[in-house]
C-alpha cells in the first residue's frame, strides 16, 4: 500500500476526497445599527455585523468563490410572538435585500427558526410550558415567504417541528415562489455543541431545553425516519447537524437516499479546534482541512462551516 502513498504527487493523484470552496457556506450573524462588527468570543474570527459591513463580508465571501452564506438575525427587540421572524423590514429581511443589491450572484440561504426573535428563546409558540406545533407553523411558513420576499435563494428551516416542511413548501407554492428550494435541517440533534452559536445568535432558551423538538442525540434510526419525512413532504435537500459527532448518520443519509445532503460543522466543533489551535495544541490548517475532508468523505456534498473563508483561502 506504500507505493501509492511515496509522494505528495502521487498521494494527490489517488486522493478519494476533494474539498472544494462551491461546497461551504458561511454562517453570519447580522444585527442593527451601522459600523458594526463585534467578534464572538467564543468562535474567534466570527462576528455579529451590521448590514453595511455585513455586505463587505459578502463581496469577500463572494471573491473565494465560497458556495454561499447562511444568514441568521439578531433583531432589535425580541417578543413573545416571535415577529421579528416574519416582519418584512425585519433584520435578515433587510439583510437579504442589501447583499441581493451590492453583492449580486451570492447565494443566499436563510435560516428559519424563530428562537433568535423570541423573548424566551425558544423556537415557537409557548402553550403550557412547552412549544406548541402547529401555532409555530405558520410562523415559521410566513418567515420563509418574507425571506423569499426579499430574494433568498434557498430557505432552511432548522426549528424542528413537525411538519414545517409541509407547510413552508405550500406557503411559498401559494405566493408564486414555486422554485425556490428547501434544504432542510432534517436531522438536528438536541446537542451541547450548540453553545457557542448561542452567544453569537443571542438564542439560549430562558427556561427549559430544547430536548422537546430536537432529537436524541442517541437516535440514528429515528434520523432516518426524520430525513425521510421532510422528503415526502418536499423538501430538496436534507442536513445533518452537528456534523463530526454524526458521521456515521451522514453516511447513513448518503447510502439512503438520492438528494443533495448538507452537514452543519456546529459552533462548538469550530470553537474546540480554535480552542486547541490557540493553545498551540493543533494546527490550525491541518486540524481545519481534516474536518472538512471527514465531513465530505462521509457524504455530504454541502457544509456549512465557520472555516469557509480560511479554508477557500488555502484550497486557492
Ligand atoms: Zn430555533
Amino acid at each position: 500500500m506504500r507505493r501509492l502513498r511515496s509522494s505528495e504527487a502521487i498521494r494527490s493523484l489517488v486522493r478519494e476526497t476533494l474539498l472544494h470552496p462551491r461546497r461551504f457556506i458561511l454562517p453570519l450573524f447580522v444585527c442593527p445599527g451601522e459600523g458594526i462588527r463585534r467578534e464572538i468570543g467564543s468562535m474567534p474570527g466570527n462576528y455579529q455585523m451590521s448590514i453595511d459591513e455585513l455586505v463587505k463580508e459578502c463581496t469577500e465571501v463572494r471573491s473565494l468563490g465560497i458556495g454561499g452564506v447562511i444568514l441568521f438575525g439578531l433583531p432589535e427587540s425580541k417578543d413573545e410572538i416571535a415577529s421579528g421572524a416574519y416582519a418584512d423590514d425585519g433584520i435578515v429581511q433587510q439583510a437579504i435585500r442589501a447583499i441581493r443589491r451590492e453583492v449580486p450572484g451570492l447565494l443566499i440561504v436563510t435560516d428559519v427558526c424563530n428562537c433568535e426573535y423570541t423573548s424566551h428563546g425558544h423556537c415557537g409558540y409557548i402553550k403550557d410550558g412547552d412549544v406548541d406545533n402547529d401555532t409555530t407553523l405558520q410562523w415559521l411558513a410566513k418567515s420563509a415567504l418574507s425571506h423569499a420576499r426579499a430574494g433568498a435563494d434557498i430557505v432552511a428551516p432548522s426549528d424542528m417541528m413537525d411538519g414545517r416542511v409541509a407547510a413552508i413548501r405550500q406557503a411559498l407554492d401559494a405566493n408564486g415562489f414555486e422554485r425556490i428550494p428547501i434544504l432542510s435541517y432534517a436531522a438536528k440533534f438536541a446537542s451541547v455543541f450548540y453553545g457557542p452559536f448561542r452567544e453569537a445568535a443571542d438564542s439560549a432558551p430562558q427556561f427549559g431545553d430544547r430536548r422537546s423538538y430536537q432529537m436524541d442525540p442517541a437516535n440514528g434510526r429515528e434520523a432516518m425516519r426524520e430525513i425521510e419525512l421532510d422528503l415526502e413532504e418536499g423538501a430538496d435537500m436534507i442536513m445533518v447537524k452537528p456534523a463530526m459527532p454524526y458521521l456515521d448518520l451522514i453516511c447513513e443519509a448518503r447510502r439512503r437516499f438520492d438528494v443533495p445532503i448538507a452537514a452543519y460543522q456546529v459552533s462548538g466543533e469550530y470553537s474546540m479546534i480554535m480552542a486547541a489551535v490557540r493553545n498551540g495544541w493543533l494546527d490550525h490548517d491541518r486540524a481545519m482541512l481534516e474536518s472538512l475532508t471527514s465531513i465530505t468523505r462521509a457524504g455530504a456534498t454541502i457544509i456549512l462551516t465557520y472555516f469557509a473563508k480560511p479554508a477557500a483561502r488555502l484550497l486557492g
